[in-house]
């Protein structure tokens, strides 16, 4: 029997929700005016190419039939195939995946690649589903957006909730759909099936290389500098513990189910072995539980959102007391935020550049995919280090000379690229 659609959704767990799609064309056109850009343009780069929603069965193992909703956005594949996480979460939207979708866009150009920003979502809260569910819930999606994808058109990776098996199951479906093994057409691969050395931690070691930069320009010394991280995921608990490989202090750590704080540091490993047993950070001993937005405001010198969008507002930003802020999530911080960082000095590394390392190293991979020809942890470390300092130093002299932010700065830079290829290739037919 087919039940209602998108049942396994957690009613405990929705995040606050502003048109992110309206967020990232604000963030836009403040971009857009410092390039003087004309509105012809701004109406091509503000809308995405493709945008795909579908409806599909996932038998449950109990027998029965819920029907989900996934989405897979491309905004803009001028510079080349579009590439983007696919995220399993129950308060996914079209808006919000648009959002993501352009954002990638940007972050490409951030960071050099040769390539335009999709995105991809499943309305699902997949803690409520086993594994064998959520194999059939992301072959059946990858089967339903195959012909949107591909290694040349369009290149999913991991993203929240969704991790390398989520991958090898997407990779299977699609070369199964095509009769031959493609390892290109995604990112975020296991390492057997043609994943890069160094693709699983590269969010988070990016975001720590953009912080060391950021640290230099303000004179901040990151080995007695504290650091709160919101979201002890992926790319929160690995930026967690190079930061504290740096000898920062890493005082605050959160996930979804709340927050951890001890003053005088956390043991990480220690409190990635009580998040194994208990399944949260919350609880741990040895520290005080705080609340995710008691988190944001703690004492600290490095923040780094690493959960979900919309965490710093106009409600908050005035009580965050960091120096240094890198976004290791994508839209975390709203723009009256944005604006009020700026005014107080506080240097906000943005998405768009502090979070580049995945997709620079899902690059990579697909690199060595496409060539059948693997790289080493030193290479691939190596070469990421090298695009996020030279990165660093192209946004930061862009806000300097242009006195915007670091977000701003960004953009500009990333527009101005991305209006150079519409430019030189026109408008088809
Ligand atoms: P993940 O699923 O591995 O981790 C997300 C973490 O956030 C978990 O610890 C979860 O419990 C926590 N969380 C969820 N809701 C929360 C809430 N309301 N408050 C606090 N914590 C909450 O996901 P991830 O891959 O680490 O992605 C995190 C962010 O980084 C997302 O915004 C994602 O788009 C962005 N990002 C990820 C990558 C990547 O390579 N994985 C690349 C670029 C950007």
């Amino acid at each position: 029997m087919v039940s209602s659609v998108a049942t396994a959704i957690d009613p405990e767990i929705q995040a606050p929700a502003p048109d992110l799609f309206e967020v990232a064309v604000q963030q836009f056109s403040l971009a857009a005016d410092v390039l003087n850009l004309e509105d012809s343009m701004r109406q091509l780069l503000s809308h995405c190419q493709r945008e795909l929603t579908v409806n599909f069965p996932v038998e449950m193992d109990d027998g029965s039939v819920q029907v989900f909703t996934g989405h897979r956005v491309q905004h803009n594949s001028g510079p080349g195939p579009t590439k983007g996480g696919i995220r399993y979460h129950q308060s996914v939207t079209l808006p919000e995946v648009r959002a993501l979708a352009m954002w990638m866009t940007w972050k490409c150009a951030v960071v050099g690649l040769p390539y335009g920003g999709a995105k991809g979502g499943v309305t699902v809260n997949p803690k409520l589903l086993s594994q064998g569910e959520l194999q059939n819930l992301t072959r059946r999606y990858t089967s339903d957006i195959s012909f949107a994808i591909g290694p040349n058109q369009d290149i999913p990776a991991p993203d929240v909730n969704t991790n390398p098996q989520t991958m090898a199951w997407i990779m299977d479906t699609y070369s199964m759909n095509v009769g031959y093994s493609a390892p290109g057409v995604v990112t975020g691969k296991p390492l057997a099936l043609g994943g890069s050395e160094g693709r699983f931690e590269a969010t988070g070691r990016g975001c720590v290389y953009a912080i060391e930069e950021a640290a230099k320009t303000i004179d901040l010394d990151l080995s007695s500098a504290r650091t709160v991280v919101q979201g002890f995921g992926n790319v929160g608990a690995i930026a967690a513990e190079l930061m504290a490989g740096l000898g920062s202090t890493v005082v605050a750590v959160s996930d979804s189910s709340g927050g951890i704080y001890a003053p005088g540091g956390l043991d990480l490993r220690a409190v990635r072995v009580h998040k194994r047993r208990t399944g949260s950070v919350a609880g741990f001993r040895g520290a005080d539980d705080v609340t995710n937005s008691e988190l944001l405001e703690l004492p600290c010198e490095v923040l780094i959102p690493a959960a979900l969008e919309c965490q710093l507002h106009a409600g908050n930003a005035d009580a965050v007391r960091a120096r240094i802020i890198a976004e290791g999530a994508n839209g975390p911080t709203m723009p009256e935020a944005d604006a009020i960082f700026y005014d107080r000095g506080v240097l906000l590394l943005p998405d768009i550049f502090a979070n580049a390392g995945g997709v620079t190293v899902s690059y990579f991979e697909w690199v060595q995919s496409m060539q059948w020809y693997p790289w080493t942890l030193e290479e691939v470390n190596a070469r990421l280090q090298t695009i996020m300092h030279n990165s660093f130093t192209a946004v930061h002299s862009t806000a300097v000379e242009h006195r915007v932010n670091m977000r701003t700065a960004a953009l500009v830079g990333a527009i101005d690229r991305v209006v150079d290829f519409t430019r030189l290739r026109g408008i088809f037919p």
